[in-house]
């Protein structure tokens, strides 16, 4: 990756420009272009001022993210069949499928000159090209060009893009907020998405709330084609309580129904909101675009803070070498962020594939990208001493495998690394036992084993979405995904700062699950003093659990020993105990499990 940095590019290299002159589906309902329509796309390429040589290369590439079929050449009647011509007389066209998505057009008999067209056709086969299954605006069809034969090449300036919509509604959402004090006026969320979670859908019908005492709320809301499948409905939290809401979507083709997480009414609550501060937009190697990442992130999964953060040196394009890419993803979060209502924050995948992936948000406007790439921030102490004195926080994630797991060799800075990411769709790395082990785990590399030799960190979720569905990841991912819990009382970046740095925070696999853990009233993500002569032996442990569903058992997590409870599905559990009093260096935290496979984990509370 670093010697291809490095490689000279001649000047005729991604020469020329490309578009798409048709689209023709193939398979699939009349209107635009949908997710899993098979079509036919017409794509034309023009030659540069400076032409290609003989032994030069068109490269055509589908997205290599997320099942669409490879352009191939060898068998006319199957799907992604492409063909490549040329009215260029005397010029011969050697399509090559080199593997993975990409074809290469070899250039032959004699250069193709400035002016001069290939017609590229994908999907030119009856059954066509199969598109993938996650909508977006801008997806692209990549065109590279080796002009001088040399083997290197490099994107035209424009590859062709086109919008995907979604395909007919098949999910809806629910959300509230989940801390409320009686009197409080409140949103309802109501998100009506596609059957694999994608927005957009044409939608006109009707929502039926059911009607809960001690809550003013519209019992019914119309939806129109303009509301895009998302409204949101105000209400009033009248008594206190927990209350969990039952939606019911009329005029799909299917009824589909929604259950809200868990709203608890209580005066003096401390705050809960709901974050996701890592994922992907087509920037990198993801779908969608970053301004839609956070329009999904507000108006569909109904989060209240989100990060996008693209890959500093991996996936399509390449962020550390685009600083017109960086200004884009700057725009979008400074338009989205609007502090109270939904705070956005800038950030990027620091992807280093020797020590593992960090994501680096900052609580400011700006900010920097230090690429992994770079070997002046190659390893994570680098990144930290870049960092230093910034409005900034790093996040090691998949940490125990995945794709990558962490080199944990370099102790987390205390300052910039207060928390770490235990699960996302890569699945979890808190600890080899957890429901939904991360693929590819790494024992002895999970974060309760760091946990042991003494590293502190408080604990978070994130979606780590590739699909454009930040906080509703689980969606279309087999379950797995993730979500950070605050408490914070304001909702801006000083504040989430404040509150991420104090570790209150704690993870879920997508639940929006409310728990409460204390010791002594020290609460979770806090410092206790340790045990010394003289101190009482014993100790006030406080939980609290109200579940998005019912709750099966309850993990208690002391410093590496687990005692489990089953809590026999009930919604809401309680209970004070007594516990030996912690010694130094000890740790202690919880790990819920749902009947439904929702996972919460508490931020660990310390004896240090
Ligand atoms: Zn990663
Ligand atoms: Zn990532």
């Amino acid at each position: 990756m670093k010697l291809d940095q490095r490689l000279e590019r001649h000047p005729s290299d991604g020469g020329g420009r490309a578009w798409i002159e048709r689209i023709l589906k193939v398979v699939g309902k009349p209107g635009p272009l949908r997710v899993l329509d098979h079509a036919r796309f017409e794509v034309i390429y023009e030659a540069g001022p400076l032409g290609i040589d003989v032994g030069g290369e068109v490269y055509f590439q589908v997205s290599p993210f997320w099942s669409w079929d490879l352009p191939q050449d060898r068998n006319p009647r199957a799907r992604g069949y492409t063909t490549a011509s040329t009215s260029a007389e005397g010029v011969v066209l050697e399509p090559v499928w080199v593997g993975n998505e990409i074809l290469a057009i070899g250039i032959a008999g004699r250069r193709l000159e400035a002016g001069e067209r290939i017609e590229i056709v994908y999907g030119a086969g009856p059954m066509g090209a199969r598109i993938d299954r996650f909508s977006e605006r801008e997806e692209h069809l990549f065109l590279s060009v080796d002009g001088n034969a040399d083997g290197i090449r490099q994107f035209v300036a424009e590859s062709p893009r086109f919008d995907i919509a979604a395909g007919p509604p098949g999910f809806a959402n629910a959300v509230v907020p989940t801390t409320l004090e009686p009197g409080d006026p409140f949103e309802m969320l109501i998100a009506v998405l596609d059957y694999d979670g994608n927005a957009g859908v044409d939608f006109e019908g009707t929502a039926e709330i059911q009607v809960l005492e001690g809550i003013e709320l519209p019992s019914r809301v119309d939806f129109t084609a303009s509301d895009a499948g998302s409204k949101r409905i105000e209400g009033i939290a009248r008594e206190p309580g927990v209350y969990r809401f039952q939606v019911e979507v009329h005029g799909a083709e299917k009824e589909l129904t929604a259950r809200s997480n868990p709203m608890v009414v209580e005066a003096g609550i401390q705050p809960i909101r709901w974050g996701d501060v890592h994922g992907h937009s087509n920037l990198s190697d993801g779908t969608g675009t970053p301004e839609d990442y956070f329009t999904y992130a507000k108006d569909y999964a109904g989060l209240d803070f989100a990060a996008l953060t693209d890959h500093d040196h991996w996936g399509m394009q390449f962020l550390d070498g685009s600083p017109e890419l960086w200004k884009r993803i700057k725009a979008a979060v400074a338009a989205t962020n609007r502090p109270g209502i939904f705070t956005t924050l800038l950030g990027y995948e620091w992807t280093s594939w020797l020590h593992g992936h960090r994501h680096v948000l900052y609580f400011e406007a700006d900010g920097e990208i230090y690429s992994s790439a770079d070997d002046r921030y190659e390893n994570p102490r680098q990144l930290w001493d870049a960092l230093e004195g910034q409005a900034a926080m790093t996040f090691a994630h998949h940490s125990a495998g995945g794709p990558v797991s962490t080199n944990w060799a370099y102790p987390p800075d205390p300052v910039l690394e207060p928390l770490t990411e235990i699960v996302s769709v890569h699945g979890v790395s808190e600890a080899y036992d957890a429901p939904g082990v991360i693929h590819n785990p790494m024992r002895g590399n999970f974060v309760r084993d760091v946990l042991k030799v003494g590293y502190r960190f408080g604990f978070i979720g994130s979606g780590d979405s590739h699909d454009g569905h930040p906080g509703l990841a689980y969606v279309a991912n087999e379950g797995a995904a993730g979500l950070a819990a605050v408490f914070t009382d304001n909702l801006d970046r000083a504040s989430l700062q404040e509150a991420m740095r104090a570790r209150r925070t704690y993870a879920t696999n997508g639940a929006r699950t409310y728990i409460e853990v204390s010791i002594d009233g020290v609460p979770m993500g806090g410092t206790l003093p340790p045990w010394k002569e003289g101190d009482p032996e014993t100790q006030t442990l406080e939980i609290r659990i109200i579940g998005e569903g019912a709750i099966k058992t309850l993990d208690i997590i002391r410093s590496g020993a687990i005692s489990t409870s089953e809590l026999g599905n009930v919604l809401q559990w309680k209970a004070e105990r007594e516990i030996p009093r912690l010694r130094r260096g000890e740790f202690h935290y919880i790990r819920v499990l749902e009947q439904t496979g929702a996972t919460v984990w508490s931020s660990p509370i310390y004896a240090d």
